[in-house]
């Protein structure tokens, strides 16, 4: 196992900030402080995390998760893992199950945290799930580190990133046809379109893959009091370190930064162009045109009276229950959104987080997070179709709501700049991207002092801090 903590002392006497103050400018603030350097994080929204904070966007004492909400990266991540964050306040909630996946017969396919007990559940296709995944379960702890860094350096278990490999590349359409049961099938469409790419493309196998292994070797946890609390223990701990985060402070240029040794940058390409300006080349600036956005995400917020009435009781077992009916249908609602369309029966992701967290909601009273995928800046208005999808395995679902908060694609991009056009992810990732996440120079800029460190770079997308990880790394390298 790596040693996720960086020597210290390196840096002393020199000064650093970090723009923008979402997980991985947080993780990388922290890499920085630890080796000595003074840090300030620069963060325009006026509380800090980014895509992990929590609001009362719909009625007082309902709370949100503006973003993130269930964190098999987070709770899986090797560096935040590293952390003593639970000294400062974090502590993950783990439903019964992680996953529900209810289906028009009224059953739910539910994905147990125990791997034997998922087997088990999945009947014949249990041996299957369990060939498939168990690899990388068992070796979570190798295995996690090896996939949350870039792609293009050497594994350090190249037999079990071999293993991966094989399948990785695969279309989730592919890897499915070794389940028998159209309900296994179901489960993996579920996971695998967590990639924002048609189940036929190549890659989207591999996010099934990379979806149920942390299921089985960590959870599906979200976070007691909700999401704010990982940034508040990711702030707190870096304050301790000597770290200081302003809010409230948008950084319209690098210029008013220039002093600083170091300048990591947790914002997207298109940002870092707008900031960058003459700081950066023309040929590097050019090159971080070409990169891609994904699809965005159309999100809601609710304040219910009840728990959701589930035709399949099951699901009231798990925090996240995935709504989009067969293997097909799922593909059919993924494919669309990758063409620029919007789906009659969109893919909804859901979560229930007051059934396993009270403080979440007044007594007696729930909350839920949806989303669908639409395309990228999107302006349809999806909400009777995302609630079509809820009521459909939840009849009676509407009349829980008390209230509910629509965060568009436009709108979610003026509350976080990073997620443009509403996407979550930092950018496609396709193999391209995958690869070279934004350009081949990854974390490095064409400036010496300046790097990237969003989700825009490798891994990508989730809640794991090791985008701003392995960039500050890089940049103390850089020293
Ligand atoms: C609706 C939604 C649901 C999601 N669900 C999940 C989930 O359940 N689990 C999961 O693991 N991930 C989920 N994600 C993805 C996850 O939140 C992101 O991948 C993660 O937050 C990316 O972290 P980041 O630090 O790269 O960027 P962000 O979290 O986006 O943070 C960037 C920060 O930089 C600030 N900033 C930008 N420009 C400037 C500037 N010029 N000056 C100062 N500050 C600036 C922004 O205000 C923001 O605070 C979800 C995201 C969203 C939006």
């Amino acid at each position: 196992m790596r040693d996720f903590r960086h020597p210290t002392g390196m840096g002393r006497g020199r000064r650093a900030c970090v723009v923008g103050s979402g997980p991985n400018g947080l993780a990388a603030a922290i890499v920085l402080a630890r080796a000595g350097l003074r840090v300030e994080v620069f963060e325009a929204e006026e509380i800090p995390g980014g895509g992990v904070r929590s609001m009362e966007l719909t009625l007082p004492g309902f709370v949100h998760d503006f973003g993130s909400a269930v964190y098999p990266l987070g709770v899986g991540s090797p560096f935040f893992s590293s952390l003593p964050l639970q000294e400062y306040g974090l502590e993950w909630v783990h439903s019964p199950a992680p996953l529900a996946h209810p289906l028009d017969d009224g059953t739910a396919v539910v994905l147990e945290r125990d791997i034997g007990a998922a087997a088990a559940e999945l009947g014949a296709d249990g041996r299957s799930w369990r060939s498939l995944l168990e690899p990388f379960v068992r070796n979570w702890r190798a295995f996690a580190p090896e996939i949350l860094r870039p792609v293009v350096r050497v594994p350090r278990h190249p037999w079990l990133m071999a293993r991966f490999g094989m399948k990785a590349l695969l279309p989730a359409q592919v890897i499915a046809k070794r389940f028998k049961s159209e309900r296994t099938r179901a489960l993996f469409a579920g996971l695998a379109a967590h990639s924002f790419l048609a189940l036929d493309e190549l890659l989207s196998g591999a996010f099934g893959i990379l979806m149920a292994a942390p299921a089985h070797a960590v959870g599906w946890p979200i976070a007691r009091g909700g999401s704010q609390s990982i940034t508040n223990a990711l702030c707190a701990y870096l304050a301790r370190l000597g770290g200081q985060v302003g809010t409230s402070c948008r950084v319209e240029s690098l210029d008013a930064v220039k002093d600083y040794d170091l300048i990591l940058c947790d914002v997207s390409p298109r940002q870092l162009i707008a900031i960058g300006g003459r700081q950066l080349s023309n040929s590097y600036q050019a090159r971080l045109k070409k990169f891609r956005y994904g699809p965005g995400v159309f999100k809601v917020d609710y304040a219910l009276s009840a728990p959701i009435p589930w035709r399949a009781p099951e699901c009231a077992r798990a925090a996240t229950v995935h709504l989009g009916g067969t293997f097909e249908e799922i593909a059919l609602a993924e494919k669309a959104v990758r063409s620029g369309e919007h789906p009659q029966r969109p893919f909804v992701l859901l979560a229930q987080p007051s059934l396993f967290d009270a403080s979440r909601a007044p007594a007696g009273k729930q909350t839920a997070w949806a989303y669908c995928h639409v395309p990228n800046g999107s302006t349809v208005d999806m909400l009777s179709r995302l609630e079509d999808q809820i009521e459909r395995f939840a009849p009676g679902f509407r009349d829980t709501v008390l209230a509910r908060s629509v965060l568009s694609p436009s709108r979610l991009e003026s509350m976080d700049a990073n997620l443009g056009g509403g996407d979550i992810s930092g950018g496609l990732i396709d193999i391209r991207q995958m690869l070279f996440r934004p350009t081949t120079k990854l974390y490095v800029t064409s400036a010496a002092h300046i790097f990237l460190c969003s989700s825009s770079t490798p891994p990508g997308g989730g809640v794991h801090g090791m985008c701003g990880y392995h960039a500050a790394k890089t940049a103390l390298a850089s020293l």
